[in-house]
């Protein structure tokens, strides 16, 4: 378990979960990026900037 940098939500994290995997919170939707296992830790994922040239 592992609370959101964002909102505090307790987050649930599967035991295959891995360094570097993103983790979406279902309470406000940030994305996560796990950094660590042992303590389980997450810190706010990079937004891409996704430039379509719309
Ligand atoms: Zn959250």
């Amino acid at each position: 378990m592992v609370e959101c940098t964002e909102c505090g939500a307790t987050l649930a994290m599967n035991e295959d979960t891995e360094v570097g995997e993103l983790i979406t919170c279902g309470d406000c939707g940030a994305d996560l990026e796990v950094t660590g296992m042992t303590p389980p830790m997450v810190q706010l994922a990079p937004q891409e900037e996704e430039d379509w040239g719309e």
